[in-house]
């Protein structure tokens, strides 16, 4: 996701620089300005509330534009990100948002403000004034949203200073060139965004093989907790030792284990464009410490794949498996493998019905050969990065 604030007075040019935004980027626009307006033609009863505070100037109250970011927010979860234009707009609303943002396992990626003097905020909405119909569009009203822009809203922009993600550029500039200005700092913001892909799939469904094809063609990391574990247990470390007693001890290998080797990986993945997961989350509990160890890094996830295969085309797979080199420990006898199959159905399958709840996790055909099945995934997420790369 590709989040964006657009600050700056009245008439600083965001409705402008926004078409472009929303359409290079494939944003969905949120203009709490324009939301309040339709809800007032609609005579609804936040319109109502709104209708005389809009027409002297002033600010909407908080509980009404957290009400209507809420609902536009949550009604489409599928947006490639948020562009906000007039929100937040004052200190508090700043807090609103983030707390929006973690509802949706996401954050703000920059705030830009396009800064223009006030004469020329002035001259400008009178000038639009003569068209727009808005009847907060005349000097004296102008002038009040001035004075609360100065007041209310600027002080904001402390808070998105504090955070490193403030970017002012003068707005007095030709359109062309502004929109030039803004799209250099979003490419330079992106390159600091981590890709963070989830692959779930059955045993069998070939996660292992896609993923460390995948983390090749896309530049990223691949974190798989199982050769991880065995890695440790070759190389005979203290952690190693204590894996195979629990293996022999037929006990699994507890989370605190499973999170130091990640973290570790994590913290030792210098200049990655993200990491693609395999094999972990594999339980709910596991699902919120990839959340925390994401945080953690300032990063999130970016997108839930999922390999669908049949059950009998699954076990037909492992079973050829078991009979050759690549054989793993795990898949020994037909009922080790049933055992994995139930255990991904009772535990993983509930984490991927909560990711698709906050996610959409998509789904992708894993019948047919690997080159096939690698087309669908590259393609899949070749399509969602163009739009925000
Ligand atoms: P705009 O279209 O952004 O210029 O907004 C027009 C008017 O809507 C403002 O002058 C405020 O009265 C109200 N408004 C829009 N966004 C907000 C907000 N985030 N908080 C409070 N009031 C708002």
């Amino acid at each position: 996701m590709l989040n964006i604030a657009l600050f700056g007075p009245p008439g600083a040019g965001k409705g402008t620089q926004s078409q472009f935004l929303i359409e290079k980027y494939k944003l969905f626009y949120i203009s709490t300005g324009d939301l309040l307006r339709k809800e007032i033609a609609e005579k609804s009863r936040l319109g109502l509330e709104a209708q005389n505070i809009i027409a002297s100037g002033g600010l909407v109250p908080d509980e009404i534009i957290v009400q209507i970011i809420e609902k536009t927010i949550t009604e489409n979860p599928d947006a490639n990100g948020f562009l906000f234009d007039g929100f937040p707009r004052t200190y508090i609303q700043a807090y609103i948002l983030d707390g929006l943002m973690i509802k949706l396992n996401t954050s703000l990626d920059c705030l830009i403000s396009l800064e223009v003097p006030e004469e020329v905020s002035v001259k400008r909405l009178l000038e639009r004034g003569a068209t727009s119909g808005r009847s907060d569009d005349n000097e004296k009203v102008i002038r009040n949203r001035l004075k609360e822009y100065s007041d209310k809203t600027l002080p904001v922009l402390n808070y998105y200073q504090d955070k490193g993600i403030y970017h002012g550029i003068d707005g007095t500039e030709s359109i062309e060139k502004v929109s030039l200005k803004i799209g250099e700092i979003i490419k330079e913001e992106l390159s600091k965004s981590l890709l963070n892909i989830v692959l779930f799939g059955y045993p069998g469904s070939g996660r292992g093989s896609q993923g460390i094809a995948l983390a090749k063609k896309f530049g990223l990391e691949y974190v798989a907790t199982g050769p991880m574990l065995e890695h440790e247990i070759r190389e005979n470390t203290e952690m190693g030792k204590k894996i195979i007693d629990l293996y022999e001890s037929g006990n699994l290998v507890p989370d605190e284990i499973v999170v130091q080797l990640i973290e570790k990986k994590l913290a030792n993945s210098k200049d990655v464009k993200g990491f693609i997961f395999k094999g972990f989350p594999r339980t709910l509990v596991q699902s919120y410490i990839l959340d925390g160890l994401l945080r953690k890094h300032g990063t999130s996830i970016s997108e839930v794949i999922e390999i669908e295969v049949p059950t009998l085309e699954l076990i037909k797979r492992l079973d050829a498996r078991s009979k050759t080199d690549r054989c793993m420990p795990y898949d020994t006898s037909t009922s080790k493998i049933v055992k994995r199959l139930q255990e991904h159905e009772s535990k993983t399958v509930p984490v991927i019905e909560k990711y698709n709840q906050l996610h959409r996790v998509v789904k992708v055909d894993g019948v047919g050969d690997f080159e096939k099945v690698f087309a669908r995934i590259s393609s899949h997420l070749e399509s969602k990065f163009k739009n925000i790369g």
